[in-house]
């Protein structure tokens, strides 16, 4: 009898547990053939920034090992996807196809698309949901809009969670019968040319038991005053899951269920459980967002801000250097910055205070930052870059208001007050007295000379006046508040 056999295409869902396409695959054929492929065309002009292609080249080296384990090696091409697919289907006599949904405009686009070339070809295609509680399509207003505000949003999506199982991964897969060709994973060219990825080796383990680790590392020391911690970018107390959720090596379903047993246990108090619930409830608000949204990666989604008289790159181009190299002379900022471009991570709370510095205080355009951030973050996600940026921008839905820009020293000094957090990415700042650490220029000339620091060489003074930058920021809002 004639086997059957499908194609399982990985994008971003490298994992084996709990992943919807492959268990379909699994269950309805014989003998699986994975394959991961490199098109980055397609999701132009969003391709993975430098970062998160460093993450998805260990991520996938770490799923071919898993797949090896299993017995199914994963095949890698580089091609464009339909091409890639239907030459595989021939090669192996695959007559379906199985992924999990992506939600960036450009790749539904695609996918919906290459689902119909393939139709005509006579393959078979079927997609599962790996990434979210709901599809963003899902939920409406009693309107039948979507929704821009985030609480009553919440309130809806807490009707809806779907049932908590978790599919276990499979326990083997039958490799192909015939040989096929595959990219070993290098030549992909992922990592970067320059050797600015040695500090991220520290930081991260890609890949779905890194995942795991990750999980179980914030369920045995985070969780537990996770709501009262979580803002306090020197403590370990968030979970540093993001990189792991946006390559699907973990899924939020895999997530609840972990927190909600922790909660039966007596681990975790239900205030701190529900907090990161929450926080996940964001995320999947990003993607109902760009959904309905397409436009948003680049356009204000309210629609007054088109006019706001940003100033023009000639007259910012040193400040956005100084503000992407952590050297503006706010310590908290440039702590943040340098955290970032060293690990290719930023703590929540420092991201609002350095998008607010570079939007309001500097009034750069906040798609300027949503670009860095995505070509340094290893969590770069359209969705939620998008919804971050233009929260703090005061542009998108349920946004902060324009008018409240954060103070970067009254921040410093409420969410990092023994300026450990500040030591730890500045060391030129070590020295001095936790009183003086989140305003270096207001620190006395004895205070500076114990800590041996020169203002100005050691460590920059601030490149703007707060008072005075954020007056010129109220005026360009009093421009368009009206609109
Ligand atoms: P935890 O506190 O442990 O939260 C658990 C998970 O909930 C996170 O992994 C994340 O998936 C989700 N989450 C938490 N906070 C948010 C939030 N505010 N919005 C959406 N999801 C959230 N997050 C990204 O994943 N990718 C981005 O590109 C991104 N860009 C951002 C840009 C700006 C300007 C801002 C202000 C925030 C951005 N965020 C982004 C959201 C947030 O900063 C990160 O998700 C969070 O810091 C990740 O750390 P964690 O996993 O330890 O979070």
């Amino acid at each position: 009898m004639n086997k059957s056999v499908a194609i399982m295409w990985f994008r971003r869902d490298l994992r084996l547990t709990d992943n919807p396409a492959l268990m379909m695959a699994v269950a309805r054929h014989d003998q699986i053939i994975p394959v991961y492929i490199d098109d980055p065309e397609a999701e132009a002009p969003w391709q993975p920034g430098a970062a998160s292609r460093w993450w998805l080249h260990h991520s996938l080296t770490a799923l071919q090992d898993a797949l090896a384990a299993l017995g199914a090696p994963l095949i890698i091409r580089k091609d464009r996807s339909l091409a890639a697919l239907l030459a595989l289907a021939r090669e192996t006599g695959a007559r379906a196809v199985y992924w999990n949904h992506l939600y960036e405009p450009a790749i539904r686009a695609r996918d919906q698309q290459l689902g119909e070339a393939l139709g005509t070809a006579g393959i078979d295609t079927a997609s599962g949901n790996s990434a979210l509680w709901c599809e963003p399509w899902t939920l409406k207003t009693g309107g039948g809009d979507p929704y821009r505000v985030f609480t009553p949003y919440w309130r809806k999506l807490l009707t809806a969670l779907p049932p908590l199982s978790i599919a276990p991964a499979p326990d083997r897969m039958d490799r192909s019968d015939t040989h096929l060709d595959s990219l070993p994973i290098p030549a992909l060219n992922l990592l970067p040319a320059r050797p600015w990825d040695q500090g991220f080796y520290r930081h991260w383990q890609p890949g779905e038991a890194g995942a795991f680790a990750a999980l179980q590392r914030f369920a045995e020391q985070g969780l537990e005053g996770y709501q009262r911690r979580r803002d306090l970018p020197a403590v370990a107390a968030v979970s540093r899951l993001s990189p792991h959720l946006h390559f699907g090596e973990i899924g939020p379903q895999q997530l609840r269920a972990a927190v909600m047993r922790a909660a039966a246990a007596g681990d975790a108090l239900e205030a701190d459980t529900g907090h990161f619930l929450r926080e996940l409830g964001w995320r999947e608000f990003g993607h109902h967002l760009l959904h309905h949204f397409p436009e948003t990666p680049d356009q204000p989604l309210s629609e007054r801000f088109a006019a706001f008289p940003w100033r023009k790159p000639a007259d910012y181009a040193a400040d956005l250097q100084a503000w992407q190299q952590g050297t503006t002379g706010f310590p908290i900022v440039d702590a943040g910055m340098r955290q970032l471009w060293r690990s290719g991570w930023m703590h929540n709370r420092v991201r609002m205070i350095v998008a607010s510095l570079l939007t309001k205080n500097l009034l750069i355009p906040w798609q300027e930052g949503a670009r860095w951030f995505w070509d340094t973050l290893v969590d770069a996600d359209l969705a939620s870059n998008t919804l971050g940026w233009q929260w703090v921008a005061g542009c998108g839905a349920d946004a902060a208001p324009y008018f409240r820009i954060f103070n970067p020293v009254l921040q410093s000094q409420r969410f990092d007050p023994g300026g450990a957090y500040i030591r730890e990415w500045l060391p030129e700042l070590e020295g001095l007295p936790d009183s003086a650490i989140h305003a270096p220029w207001q620190a006395k000339p004895a205070e500076l000379a114990a800590a041996k620091l020169r203002l100005g060489t050691d460590y920059p003074l601030p490149i703007v006046d707060l008072a005075r930058s954020r007056a010129r920021a109220l005026d360009a809002y009093a421009a368009i508040r009206n609109r």
